[in-house]
Formats: C-alpha cells, structure tokens, sequence
C-alpha cells in the first residue's frame, strides 16, 4: 500500500526574505557638503526607523541655516566648472551614476524597503532601475541641448538648483531632480524627506565613486526647518519641490518676487475610469495596481474609482476577490504585496480620513487580514456609496483606501474626474481607442494612462494643473525646468 499525502488545503506561500547583509548601514551620518562628510554646525541628530519594525536604523543630521549656507556656497564655487564643461563630458559622470546604481542596485533596493517600508519587488523593480534608467536618459541629453528647444540654440543652466523631496520614492525622486539638473549644467543642493534619508545618503557614495567633482551636488538632511532655509537662501537660483500641496503653496509664497524659478509637483486624487466595454480582469489589475502600489503613498494614486453602472456590481465583486489575495507584511519579503505605512503620522491621516468616510456615510469593505504587531500597516480597503462631497472623495488619503463612485454617460465620468482641487493623473478603460482620446482631451490631469495605470517612463513628461502643482519633470519638458531659454546673453545662470 503507498502513503497517500493529502494535498494542503490552500496554497500557501514559504516567506521568502531577502537578505539584509548586503547593506551596511552607519550608526550616524554627517551632511555631504564639498565632496566631503561635514558634522552639522549646531550638533542636533534625529533618527530614522523602520516603519516596518520601529527599529532606529540611523541617526540623521538636523541641517540648519548654517549647514544649508555652506552648502549652497559649495555648490556656487562648483557652478562655473561644471557649467563650463563639454555636455559630453558631464554626460560621462551621468552615465557612470547610472551603471553604478545598477551594480549596486541590489543594496539600494533592500535599504529602501527598510527605510521606507515599501515591498523588496518595488523598489527592486521600479524604484532603482527607474532611477538608474533618469540617469542614462538625462546623459543622453546632456550634449545635445542645443537642439532641445528649436529657435532657442543656445539655453543657459540656471545656477544653483534647491530640490527638496518627499519619502514616498526617496531615490526615485532624487533621480528624477538630479539627473535633469546635471545633464544641464547646474549644480545641486538636495535635501531628503525627514523619514526615508538613507537611499540619498548612500548615493553621496556613488557621486564619490563617480568622482563627481566637489560641491556639484551636496546633501543636507533636515525636516522641513531645513528645506524652509534652502528655499529662503538668496544664493539659490531655481527650487524644485516634490511634497504636498500645503508645503507647496507656502514655498510659492516665500519663492514670490525673489526671481527664483519653482516648479512645483504636489499632490493628487487620481481618478480610473472604467467604462462597461473595458476588460474588466484587465481593469481590476490596473485598479489594484493603482491604489495599492506602494502602499498608495503615491501622488498619482488611482484613488477614485469611476465605474460605469451597468458593470459596477460586477466589478466590485471581481476587485474584493482579487484584493483578498494581496499580502500585507514584511516588506523585505519578495511575496508581499503591501508593505508598511511610512510612518506613525501618515498612519494617524489614513486612519482619520477612513473614519470620515464612516462618518459621512459611506460602506467600508476591508478584507480579513492578520497585520503584523509591531511598525505601521493599513489594510487594503475600498469603500463604495461614496458622494462627491465626502472628504475621501476629495482629499488625498496617501494610503491603500479606495473610494468608489459610479458614472452612466462619458460626460458624467469627466464631470466627475475633473471634480477635485487637483489634477495630476487618470486612467481610461475601455476597448475603443476613439473613447480614450475624447476622454483625455477633457480630463484635467497631467497624465492620462489607457488600459495600464502607474507606469513611468524617463522619456515622458510627468507634471500636474490646478492644485497638483506646475512644471514637468521627465523627458525634454523636464530640462526646460533647468535651463534658461533666453536668447543668448540675457537672463540667469551667472556664476
Ligand atoms: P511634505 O510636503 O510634508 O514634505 C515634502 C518635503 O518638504 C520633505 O522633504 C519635507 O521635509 C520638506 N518640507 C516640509 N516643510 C517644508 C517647508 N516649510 N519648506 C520647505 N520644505 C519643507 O510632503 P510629504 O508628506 O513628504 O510627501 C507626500 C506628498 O508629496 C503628497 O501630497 C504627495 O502627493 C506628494 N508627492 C507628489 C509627487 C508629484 O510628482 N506630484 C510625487 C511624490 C509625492
């Protein structure tokens, strides 16, 4: 007789962690002024955890206003060399970051997973190859700016360039700051979000590897205090921020009447549209993908759904089978889904804006799932019978909550898309190419994806209107930010 092995009864997943030992991480970090680590002035640290574990992982310099000044002298003594440099030349050190964020890539991955809390499978597979792929790009352009804007042969960098970003894609969004800033010439002043240094500390090391010369670009960490005092500090020539609405619009207000360039990428409330003729398996892909990538800490965030009603009760049964599949754990497993919340305070937001949705009377639908004990973590979570007027309609959650609203006609989807302070992105489902381009010639979003959602692309310009900020980053429209078009001999870029 053979021993008959049952057959478990689900399928089920071994964990399967990646390794930490690939990083090393230091006890406490200075700032990278000149080329070289400096203590800051005043002596004050803080520290950054890992959401996932509340574990202190480092501390961090507290950059003040002194810290910040010698940064931007730095950067100002660096400005006239880079600047005068063959672009092809600056596009050698460019395309060196690139292949050394791709050797290294395995060791940026895991550090931002623990410094953030985002899945290993996204920032190994979106945050730092896209960060490297910035770098190729922008090396590509950094010899040919002359024939980047026809009739204006001759742009000019600007000077010292401020960039200021936030924690939800901490090298990402170093990348797409950095790379474009060099490529034209202009020297940097960076400062990190608070929560998640670490991946732009260890790029200090990659600048040194690259044998990037001195004060091109430096990095002072600090909360917003210390981003406060780059945006004030006459010597810089152009701000570029990345963060919320509400710091950006005090950034606007202290950049007025100085002459300093800003562009401004904030937040957003993006809507996916699903029309009754999409692929709705497809669809709920690209909705899963839109709210739940990256724990929904994404400005572009597919947040609202718009489901045509004839197929809404049927696709909202398809979304909540495929959400109870998705895993919430540890973000250093390759089989999670759905890492930490980044922070205590993001985590008190999300929480206080689901309860508004309670509140104001709309149906919460989280599916069964064990959330480990200790670090931050939310559920996936969708909500339906939303009105136009709840808060989670309206403002921007930053978390894996998805507010459902239905539409009968194409008017009404618009209507109701472009009904927000903001207008960063929005996705079209539908099978006829005819309904995407009159969908995306009235949605007001800076980026309107068809069939997909959340995909990127260093080539593409990326950008929103109304509250969602001005300015593109990305592709040829992101060098303009950088560079004065002028004719030659008139405007900034003194040294
Ligand atoms: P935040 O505005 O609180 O902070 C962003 C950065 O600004 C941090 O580095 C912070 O230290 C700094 N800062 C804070 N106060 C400042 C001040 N007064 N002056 C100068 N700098 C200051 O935003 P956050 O919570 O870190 O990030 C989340 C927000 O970022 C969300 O609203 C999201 O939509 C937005 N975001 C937008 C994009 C985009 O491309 N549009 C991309 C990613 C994130």
């Amino acid at each position: 007789m053979t021993d008959i092995v049952p057959a478990p009864a689900a399928w089920e997943y071994a964990p399967a962690p990646e390794s930490r030992a690939v990083v090393t991480i230091a006890p406490a970090y200075g700032l990278y002024i000149g080329g070289e680590w400096v203590e800051p002035a005043a002596g004050e640290r803080f520290a950054t955890i890992s959401p996932a574990s509340e574990e202190q992982l480092a501390e961090i310099a507290q950059g003040g206003e002194e810290d910040v000044d010698r940064a931007v002298r730095a950067a100002r003594a660096a400005f006239p060399g880079w600047a005068a440099l063959p672009g092809a030349e600056r596009a050698k050190y460019l395309f060196r970051i690139a292949r050394l964020l791709q050797e290294r890539a395995r060791e940026f991955a895991v550090l931002e997973s623990l410094d953030g809390g985002k899945p290993i499978k996204e920032s190994r597979d979106v945050d730092v190859p896209l960060a490297a792929a910035h770098f190729f790009y922008y090396a590509g352009w950094a010899d040919k700016l002359e024939y980047a804007f026809p009739g204006r042969p001759q742009p000019r960098p600007l000077g010292v360039a401020g960039q200021i970003i936030p924690w939800n894609f901490p090298l990402l969004m170093l990348a797409w700051k950095v790379a474009p800033a060099l490529a034209t010439g202009n020297t940097v002043v960076l400062k990190p979000a608070e929560s998640t240094p670490l991946t732009a500390l260890l790029f200090c090391d990659v600048l040194r590897q690259a044998g990037l010369p001195a004060g091109v670009v430096n990095v002072v960490t600090g909360d917003g205090r210390t981003g406060a005092a780059l945006v004030a500090h006459p010597g810089v020539d152009k701000i570029a921020f990345t963060g919320s609405t509400e710091v950006g619009k005090s950034i606007q207000r202290a950049v007025a009447g100085s002459g300093k360039r800003l562009t401004l990428e904030l937040g957003g409330k993006g809507a996916n549209i699903v029309f009754d003729d999409a692929a709705l398996d497809q669809a709920v892909e690209g909705i899963v993908t839109g709210i739940t990538f990256n724990q929904g800490h994404v400005c572009c965030a597919g947040s609202r759904l718009l489901v045509q009603e004839s197929v809404a009760e049927q696709l909202i049964a398809k979304l909540r089978r495929r959400m109870e599949k998705l895993r919430v754990g540890d973000p250093l497993d390759k089989n999670t889904d759905i890492g930490a919340i980044n922070s205590a305070e993001q985590l008190a937001r999300i929480e206080e804006l689901v309860q508004s949705g309670r509140d104001e009377g709309a149906t919460i639908w989280q599916p069964a799932c064990r959330l480990p004990e200790k670090g931050f973590w939310y559920p996936p979570t969708v909500f339906t019978e939303v009105a136009q007027s709840h808060r989670i309609a309206q403002e921007e959650i930053f978390g894996p909550v998805l507010s459902v609203l239905t539409f009968r006609t194409p008017d009404e989807a618009v209507e109701k898309a472009n009904n927000t302070p903001y207008g960063l992105s929005a996705g079209v489902w539908t099978e006829k190419g005819s309904r995407i381009l009159w969908m995306a010639q009235r949605l007001r979003a800076g980026v309107v994806w068809a069939n997909t959602y959340n995909r990127f692309d260093p080539t593409s310009p990326f950008g929103g209107y109304k509250e969602s900020g001005y300015g593109r980053e990305g592709g040829r429209h992101g060098l303009a930010a950088y560079l004065s078009l002028e004719e030659a001999g008139v405007g900034g870029g003194e040294a």
